[in-house]
């Protein structure tokens, strides 16, 4: 539950954001916020586009990224071309080694394809936790989230309350669609994952994520063996909220 102190931010947020561009949206939070705000970054389209509009608003703007251990290599490579192109100072955090080696040893390597069950426990102990770490001490935190994402998304907001974590969770990318964000990266010569060239609209782990074939829904390649309404990781799930005088993402 949120304040009434929180409930006040966040609808004086909503108001103020609701009308403006993204570009804006950044600048507000990052005004608001500083260094109290932190970008949550997996290193996908949506976030290098938030990377390029925080760093124009403040090179020393922090940024947090999770490393679960199954990355795909193309993925710490525009992490490093982030790092390199902006001097942005990328705050990495690590599953914690006990827990991994606990969870492999009792259900394998490949928990993952066999139950959502074991999928849940799998993103808890390399998504979950160290998140919860990486938001620790923070007021809000800032991601890419967008509504044309997927049938879990469909909710999201520019301004909420994100009450798991007990943060102002700000999304300013809420109402682009995919193609504003490829716009965006081409004119402001935005790096961005190579496996986005090679059928992959959206990235996670590499052995949770495939290329999608034409037709299929963007995340249709994110978890694809289990239903679409099970598809989040649990990072960005029902939690949040956005207060009743409405707003974007
Ligand atoms: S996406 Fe797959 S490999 Fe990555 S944390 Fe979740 S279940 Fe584990």
């Amino acid at each position: 539950m949120a304040t009434e102190m929180e409930e006040q931010l966040v609808s004086t947020l909503t108001a103020q954001a609701g009308p403006m561009p993204a570009q804006e949206v950044v600048r507000l939070a990052h005004q608001r916020f500083g260094r109290k705000i932190a970008l949550s970054s997996s290193f996908g389209a949506e976030d290098m586009v938030l990377i390029d509009m925080l760093m124009k608003v403040d090179s020393k703007a922090r940024i947090v990224t999770l490393d679960t251990g199954r990355l795909p290599q193309e993925t710490y490579n525009v992490m490093d071309a982030t790092r390199e192109k902006y001097g942005a100072a990328v705050e990495v955090y690590f599953p914690q080694a006990e827990a991994i080696q606990l969870m492999v040893a009792e259900r394998g390597l490949n928990l993952f394809y066999h139950s959502v069950e074991n999928r849940k426990l799998c993103c808890g102990v390399r998504k979950m936790e160290p998140l919860r770490r990486a938001l620790a001490g923070l007021d809000a935190w800032m991601t890419g989230l967008r509504r044309e994402q997927s049938v879990t998304r469909t909710d999201v907001h520019k301004i909420e309350w994100d009450s798991s974590n007990q943060l102002v969770k700000v999304n300013p990318l809420a109402d682009w669609t995919s193609g504003d964000v490829w716009k965006y990266i081409r004119e402001h010569n935005v790096p961005y994952n190579a496996l986005h060239d090679r059928g992959y609209p959206s990235i996670g782990c590499g052995p949770c994520t495939r290329a999608v074939q034409p037709g299929e829904h963007e995340r249709a390649g994110r978890w694809w063996w289990e239903h679409p309404e099970t598809k989040e990781c649990g990072l960005h799930v029902v939690a949040s909220t956005a207060p009743s005088t409405g707003g974007g993402e």
